[in-house]
């Protein structure tokens, strides 16, 4: 079939490189002209396990095509899947100005019968707001299907791929049925194509999300509890999570959710629960409860060095929001590092992948620097910091660890590292819900 798809990001990409994998026949439109010169040239602009190797292959085979005219990339399309951005507004409300924008082009540019489907994640009733934008500009017929997507950062190629659901709210049967055309080859099981209308498959996306991020802040309390009570979160995680009531998945305590979706998208469910009349108590908690998850560690640092960290210098491992990724919006380390230099600290960073968009973002601010391995951020550091579980922090050499820093002491935000190889190597290490480690004499 032939599909294009509108905004190359960390979903757009992924769906245009996938479906071509699968045999489709694929467009990909961005109005970001660097990008698309970037991946004309053969390059992916993003980090993305196993994003690199496909996406030459489907170049290779002409299976895709890479351009920023809207108009070229519909115009052999039968269907127009939309994954723009939908960034949080100042009110919380997800920002629909893309997906609207694209809708109001789609109309004039349509010349056949088409399914634009959005993988957006939008609010319930966007599907008809994309409807009415789209045939204000056109007669000809076309469904707007809505396909919410799940696939996970640093997991995204083999979510596509071997996706547990997708989930389709379409209004007719000829939309459902280009919809089971296009996802045919991905499915090995039928009820694994989950067919709803549009407005409960645009809910699904958020109840999902939003059920994960309560996950989250759920153990997070329990591990605060932990921390009072001198109980072991990581024990109770390993306790409840065999209940299949409860599952295994998304028990870890830490330093709270971040990301591109989790904290947008739980605001945005709560926001339309406000403007709908609906005081969806459970949301609004889960919110505060991440964000002072989110000071845990600087909160620790500061009971540990009583109050005053001016003049220290700590090494951070990890920036983005979570590992396998180089994205770090709304990741914890942002805040983290911003504190710490508020507070007159001095920080040197590392992290495999995102250390670039991390430059960026912090634009060259005094007292931050960054290194070029994970040995190298900890030379005279006072403590280490782990904020981000990549791979390559799990087992490290503890004596170079300790040799590197200043003193021997840890923090760790998401509970990688064994208590007790911990206290044998001589660390002060303190978690998350787990009991401080103090080195013996
Ligand atoms: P992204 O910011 O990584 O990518 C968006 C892309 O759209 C960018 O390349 C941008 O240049 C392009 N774009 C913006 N306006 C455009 C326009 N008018 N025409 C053409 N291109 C345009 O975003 P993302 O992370 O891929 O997310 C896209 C959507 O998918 C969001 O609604 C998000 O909530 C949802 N989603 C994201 C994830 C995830 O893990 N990132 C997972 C599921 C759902």
């Amino acid at each position: 079939m032939n599909i294009a798809v509108v905004g190359t990001g960390y979903v757009g990409l992924v769906t245009g490189v996938c479906l071509a994998h699968a045999g489709h026949t694929v467009t990909c439109v961005d109005i970001d002209e660097a990008k698309v010169a970037k991946m004309q040239a053969g390059q992916v602009p993003i980090y993305e396990p196993g994003l690199a190797e496909i996406f030459a292959e489907v170049l290779k085979q002409q299976r895709l095509r890479l351009t920023t005219s809207l108009a070229e990339g519909v115009s052999e399309a039968e269907a127009v899947f939309l994954a723009l951005p939908t960034p949080p507004g100042a009110d919380g409300s997800a920002d629909l100005s893309a997906v609207l924008s694209v809708a109001d082009q789609l109309g004039p540019l349509l010349n056949r019968y088409t399914v634009v489907v959005n993988k957006s994640t939008v609010p319930v009733g966007t599907g008809k707001q994309v409807a009415a934008r789209v045939a204000a500009g056109t007669r000809q017929a076309f469904d707007v299907v809505s396909n919410p997507e799940f696939l996970r950062e640093g997991l995204a190629v083999q979510d596509f791929l071997h996706p547990d659901r997708i989930v389709v709210g379409a209004a007719g049967d000829k939309a459902a049925a280009v919809m089971k055309q296009i996802y045919e080859p991905f499915i090995e099981e039928p009820e694994q194509l989950v067919f709803m209308d549009v407005r409960s498959a645009e809910m699904t996306k958020y109840a999902a999300n939003s059920f994960l991020a309560m996950k989250v802040s759920f153990m997070n309390e329990i591990a605060n509890m932990c921390e009072l009570l001198g109980a072991n979160v990581d024990a109770v995680r390993l306790g409840i999570g065999p209940d299949p009531r409860i599952g295994r998945q998304f028990l870890r305590a830490g330093i709270g959710y971040g990301g591109s979706c989790f904290p947008k998208d739980v605001q945005a469910l709560q926001h339309t629960a406000q403007t709908t009349g609906y005081d969806f108590k459970l949301l609004q908690s889960l919110i505060t409860v991440n964000e002072l998850q989110q000071q845990r560690l600087v909160q620790k640092l500061l009971e540990y060095y009583k109050g005053d960290v001016s003049g220290r210098h700590f090494a951070v491992w990890g920036l983005a929001f979570k590992p396998d990724t180089d994205d770090i919006r709304e990741a914890p380390a942002l805040d983290i590092i911003s504190g710490l230099l508020e507070k007159g600290a001095t920080v040197t960073a590392y992290d495999p992948e995102a250390t670039e968009n991390a430059k960026r973002y912090f634009g060259g601010q005094e007292g931050l620097s960054f290194a070029g391995s994970s040995y190298e951020a900890l030379e005279g550091a006072d403590a280490l910091l782990l904020v981000t579980e990549w791979e390559e922090f799990r087992a490290p050499d503890l004596a170079a660890v300790k040799a590197a820093l200043k003193a021997p002491t840890v923090f760790d935000g998401r509970n990688i590292y064994d208590l007790g190889d911990m206290k044998q190597a001589g660390f002060y290490y303190e978690s998350i819900g787990r009991p401080v480690v103090v080195a013996e004499e």
